[in-house]
């Protein structure tokens, strides 16, 4: 019997399944049960951002084991303390306090919650093409297909359109036009909505999983202005981007901007033990110094946790990390993918930064009518899964989404991986341009 078809596979059709079962891993490698070793392509969901088994990591989480393996959040915690010490600290002015939860959904839940709390207003707005996790709140606020068979509509959630240059909602034809019209239109749903019933936009600074869309210079400092003119708690979602993935410590580090709430998770800790948070705005917490936050979570904090995230930010700082990801995406990735895209007339568009880059796969670069459509499984998915398999043969583990190819090494990858990783990418697409014809 295959032990993993007893486990419960989330975002899947049960049954039994395909794919390699890994024992081991170092760098930018897994090691499947045969020794078959496997270049991490996309640093599993874009959270393992210092690779396997980083040493300094695992000895933090070691020395921790062997000191107090768990504390309840009632009681001060040196770790816990290192660890919200070391977050303040690369986290912009005026976020100086720490939630600390188990992921980003719960993240986004009680930065909603602190939100509603704070204002007393009932309306939250997110983005469409935007992911902000799989609970109640946080699947509303989803502004893509996941949503949809989840959503009750009952969660006070309002979408709108964040710029999207390759396809604009507001038929711009530059990154400037695109920042203002996009602005524009958001200041519109505000004010038709009402700002007294909005309590929270929540924005990924750079959009993940529904998109690797990086906004024009200029977006985020003006969706600041509109939140602060409104009295609308900023939330930024960096749970994806935050810790370094984009080449600053946080997305909205590239405006200069700081946000009222900053939720985490991911890349605090590479995800060597679960961890997620809220930063919490100077304001904010003046509120919960009057009264008591109603909510927690018995791990909130938990002692291996922030010993994973104190191990990860010491290395993140003492060797560069975040300077090594602006680099791969100048120098390496970006140039590499541009080529890849001479070559492959399946690509309509690379679009990325810092260590977040995506290939969106089109029928026709004209049209860019997507390879294939939206939720598309068995035969209408053929081509992204010729193309899965390709690179799984070859030793790549790739993040396929939809009709896009995410590429999200670790930050540390070398360049020799890269360039190893890259050349794997040009074989497998060749499968997905035979479906063109
Ligand atoms: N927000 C963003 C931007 C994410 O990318 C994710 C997960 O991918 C989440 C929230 C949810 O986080 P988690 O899966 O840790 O609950």
């Amino acid at each position: 019997m295959d032990l993993d078809d007893l486990v419960f596979h989330p975002w899947s059709v049960q049954g039994p399944r395909n794919v390699p079962t890994f024992v081991g891993g170092s760098g930018s490698y897994l090691t499947d049960a045969t020794g078959r070793r496997f270049l991490d392509f996309s640093s599993q969901l874009v959270f393992a951002s210092l690779g396997h088994q980083h040493p300094r990591i695992v000895a933090a989480v070691k020395e921790q084991a062997d000191r107090l393996c768990t504390l309840a959040p009632g009681y001060a915690s040196d770790i816990r303390g290192e660890a919200a010490r070391l977050i303040v600290d690369v986290a912009p002015d005026g976020l100086g306090h720490v939630l600390f939860t188990t992921g980003g959904t719960e993240a986004i839940e009680h930065a909603v919650r602190m939100a509603r709390q704070h204002n007393g207003r009932p309306k939250v707005l997110a983005a469409y093409r935007s992911y902000h996790g799989s609970t109640t709140t946080s699947i509303h606020l989803t502004g893509d297909p996941r949503r949809w068979a989840s959503d009750t509509g009952a969660a006070g959630v309002v979408h709108f359109f964040g710029p999207f240059l390759y396809r604009s909602a507001f038929g711009a034809s530059t990154p400037e036009e695109e920042c203002e019209r996009a602005l524009a239109h958001l200041e519109q749903v505000v004010l038709l909505e009402g700002p007294s019933t909005i309590s929270a936009l929540v924005l990924e600074p750079v959009t993940g999983s529904s998109g690797v869309i990086v906004p024009p210079a200029g977006y985020l400092r003006g969706v600041r202005d509109v939140c602060s003119r409104h009295g609308i708690v900023f939330i930024a979602d960096e749970v994806l981007v935050g810790f370094g993935r984009t080449g600053e410590w946080f997305g909205v580090d590239h405006d200069g901007v700081a946000p009222d709430l900053l939720v985490f998770a991911k890349g605090v800790n590479s995800g060597y033990v679960p961890l997620g948070g809220v930063l919490v705005g100077d304001s904010i917490y003046e509120t919960f110094t009057n009264r008591p936050y109603p909510a927690g979570m018995t791990y909130s904090g938990h002692p291996l946790a922030c010993a994973a995230a104190v191990g990860a930010i010491g290395a993140m700082n003492d060797e560069g990390i975040v300077a090594s990801a602006a680099r791969l995406g100048n120098l390496i990735i970006g140039p590499g993918l541009t080529k890849l895209a001479e070559n492959h007339p399946c690509i309509g568009d690379v679009r990325g930064i810092g260590g977040l880059w995506t290939l969106e796969l089109v029928r026709d670069r004209q049209t860019k009518e997507p390879l294939v459509p939206v939720g598309a499984t068995g035969g209408a998915n053929a081509p992204m899964a010729a193309f899965a398999k390709a690179c799984l043969g070859r030793g790549l583990l790739p993040l396929v989404l939809g009709n896009r190819i995410h590429v999200a090494p670790p930050l540390n990858v070398t360049d020799r991986d890269a360039a190893t990783g890259l050349a794997i990418l040009d074989e497998a697409l060749a499968e997905a341009d035979a479906f063109l014809a």
